[in-house]
């Protein structure tokens, strides 16, 4: 089983995928990306080369471009909102004997489902 699929009609060869591979699995040619021998050994399922193709033209048996988040220009955090973010952050938690609302579990769970997949 090939470790990942490229649809030709979107791919632009930009070769982003291979440069973002943390692997270094991804090797670009002619006709675009192609896995290194023995990549499916070495991958180590981040699903970042599908994440940052632009085209959405890469994927995953894992994982597909529609089950990457798009990226929203205006909730990304600036410098201040950052440094606030992690200057602000407390690990230490006092559970509360109340069950969880079901919207926010489904919530928290829908996303950690993607996780899930990339990990499996
Ligand atoms: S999932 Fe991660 S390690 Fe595997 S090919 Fe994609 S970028 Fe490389």
């Amino acid at each position: 089983m090939n470790l990942f699929t490229i649809d030709n009609e979107k791919c632009d060869k930009d070769g982003i995928c291979a440069i973002e591979c943390p692997a270094h699995i991804i090797e670009m040619t002619k006709e675009g990306p192609v896995p290194i021998k023995d990549a499916q050994q070495f991958c180590i399922r981040c699903g970042h080369c599908v994440a940052v193709c632009p085209k959405a033209a890469f994927s995953l048996e894992f994982l597909s471009p529609d089950q990457c988040m798009p990226i929203e220009k205006d909730l990304v955090l600036n410098a201040n909102q950052v440094a606030h973010f992690l200057k602000s952050r407390r690990s230490v938690r006092r559970y509360k004997k109340k069950p969880v609302p079901e919207d926010i579990f489904e919530k928290v769970l829908a996303i950690s489902k993607i996780k899930v997949l990339q990990s499996s």
